[in-house]
C-alpha cells in the first residue's frame, strides 16, 4: 500500500561502469534455481496471449544486474530486444519522469524493461494488508490502472524494474523471519502467520512471465512455518499453479464492479476470470483471499457492487469461501496522475476525479492526494460491509479504509 516515502532511489549505489554486451549475451545461461514444473505443457508465459501482456523489445540494464545469473536469464528469454546499458534503475529520464511520455505510456509499459539491482533491503512494518512489506523483487507494471499508485512515486511511465538480486532479498527476508520467531498473538493481518507483503509496487503474477523471482518467492516462503507471502493482483498467470507454495503464499485477487474494471483496470484480466481463478489457485496451495478495490463512487455503485457479491457467491467453490477473507479500500487519487491520464483517458477521469466528493491532502514529497471526505468515505465503508454481510456473509472483511 502506498507511503509518502520515495523509494530506493537516493540511497542506491552508484554503478561500476558499463559491459560488454556481446559476451553477456553469448555466455552460457545459467540455470534457473526454480523454475516451474512443467507438467509436459507450454507455459503460459511463451503464449501469444502473455506477449500481448508483455513483447520486450528494449531492456535497459544495469551493468551488475545484466551480468548476475538471473539477468543473465532475462536476457536470454528475450533474445532479440536490444540492450541498452543505464547507470542505474532510477535515473532513466526519458522513461521514468517525462510527463511527454503520456502517449507513449502504455506502449512503454509493455515493450520495455528495466533490470536493477535493489541495495536497500529494508523490511518496514505495515499492519493493515500485512504486517510487514518485504523489499520488493521488482517495481512498475506492465498494467496501466487510471488510478494506480506506483507511477505517483516511480514517474509518470513505469515500466517494470525487475530487480536481479532477488537471491539477497531472500536473505534479508530469511533472517527477519528467524529473528522475529513465532507470531504470538493473532492478528487481522492473520491468526498463526507473519505475514509479508511481496508486491507493493508491482504485480508479481505479471512478474513471473519475466523470471522466475516470484517462484524463488513462493518457494522460499513455503520452507519458512512461521511466515506468509502475500501479494495483489490483477493478472491470472496460469504459470503460478505449477508453483509449490504449501499454503504459505496468500494471492489477493483484486475484484471490482466489471463496469467500473473495464475503464479504468487497463490491460488486467477481466474480474470474471479472476474470480474464476480461485478455486484452480486454491486447489495449487495458495491461500486465496481478495481486494475489495479501490472502490468507487459513482451512480449506481451500490448496485454493482452487490451484483458483484452475488456473483462471486454464486460462482466461488465452497473451499474458497471457507478461507477466504478481504480487504476494502476506497479509492485514493492524485492531482498529477490525474493531468497525466486527461492526457490519455479522459473518460476514465470523469469516474475517479470527482472534486465535490474528494478531500486533498499534501503529501510529504509535496503531491496532492486525494481521497473521499471524511464522512462520505465513512458512509460507503459502511455501505460496503453491509453488502458483504448480505451478498457473501462467509466473506470476513479483514479491513476497510
Ligand atoms: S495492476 Fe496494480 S501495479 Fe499494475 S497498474 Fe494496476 S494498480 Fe498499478
Amino acid at each position: 500500500m502506498p507511503t509518502s516515502r520515495p523509494l530506493g532511489g537516493p540511497t542506491d549505489d552508484e554503478p561500476d561502469g558499463l559491459f560488454d554486451l556481446a559476451e553477456l549475451r553469448t555466455g552460457p545461461t545459467p540455470p534457473s534455481s526454480a523454475a516451474p514444473r512443467t507438467s509436459g505443457k507450454p507455459l503460459f508465459r511463451d503464449s501469444a496471449e502473455a506477449r500481448r501482456m508483455l513483447a520486450v523489445r528494449e531492456i535497459h540494464a544495469e551493468p551488475g544486474a545484466a551480468a548476475s545469473p538471473r539477468g543473465r536469464q532475462i536476457l536470454a528469454a528475450f533474445p532479440d530486444a536490444e540492450v541498452v546499458p543505464v547507470d542505474s534503475h532510477w535515473r532513466i529520464p526519458d522513461l521514468h519522469g517525462n510527463k511527454g511520455n503520456a502517449e507513449r505510456w502504455v506502449r512503454i509499459k509493455s515493450t520495455v524493461l528495466v533490470l536493477g539491482e535493489k541495495k536497500t533491503l529494508t523490511v518496514r512494518p505495515n499492519g493493515r494488508s500485512a504486517d510487514w512489506i518485504a523489499p520488493g523483487a521488482a517495481n512498475g507494471c506492465a498494467m496501466a490502472c487510471a488510478y494506480c499508485y506506483v507511477p505517483r512515486r516511480k514517474g509518470y511511465a513505469n515500466p517494470i524494474t525487475v530487480f536481479t538480486n532477488v537471491d539477497r532479498i531472500i536473505a534479508r527476508l530469511r533472517r527477519h523471519v528467524t529473528e522475529l520467531g513465532p507470531k504470538r498473538e493473532p492478528n487481522q493481518c492473520d491468526p498463526a502467520a507473519w505475514v509479508y507483503d511481496v508486491g507493493e509496487n508491482n504485480d508479481c503474477s505479471v512478474d513471473a512471465l519475466i523470471s522466475e523471482n516470484t517462484a524463488d518467492l513462493v518457494h522460499a516462503f513455503a520452507r519458512w512455518p512461521t511466515a506468509k507471502a502475500s501479494f495483489a493482483t490483477k493478472f491470472v498467470n496460469p504459470d503460478l499453479l505449477l508453483l509449490d507454495p504449501r499454503g504459505r503464499t496468500r494471492i489477493r485477487f483484486s475484484v471490482m464492479p466489471p463496469d467500473d474494471s473495464r475503464l479504468l483496470d487497463i490491460r488486467t484480466s477481466p474480474v470474471e476470470q479472476r474470480i474464476a481463478a480461485a478455486g484452480d489457485f486454491l486447489e495449487a496451495g495458495y491461500e486465496v483471499h481478495f481486494n475489495l478495490s479501490p472502490v468507487v463512487i459513482r451512480p449506481g455503485w451500490e448496485t454493482a457492487w452487490a451484483d458483484l457479491l452475488r456473483h462471486m457467491d454464486d460462482v466461488l467453490p465452497a473451499a474458497v469461501k471457507e478461507q477466504a477473507a478481504a480487504e476494502v479500500i476506497m479509492l485514493t487519487h492524485n492531482r498529477e496522475l490525474h493531468d497525466v491520464n486527461m492526457e490519455w483517458h479522459p473518460r476514465a477521469e470523469d469516474a475517479i476525479w470527482r472534486p465535490e466528493l474528494q478531500q486533498a491532502k499534501r503529501s510529504e514529497n509535496g503531491s496532492l492526494n486525494v481521497r473521499y471526505r471524511n464522512a462520505i468515505k465513512a458512509e460507503a465503508v459502511e455501505t460496503v460491509r453491509r453488502l458483504v454481510t448480505a451478498h457473501a456473509p462467509w466473506l470476513t472483511v479483514r479491513y476497510a479504509f
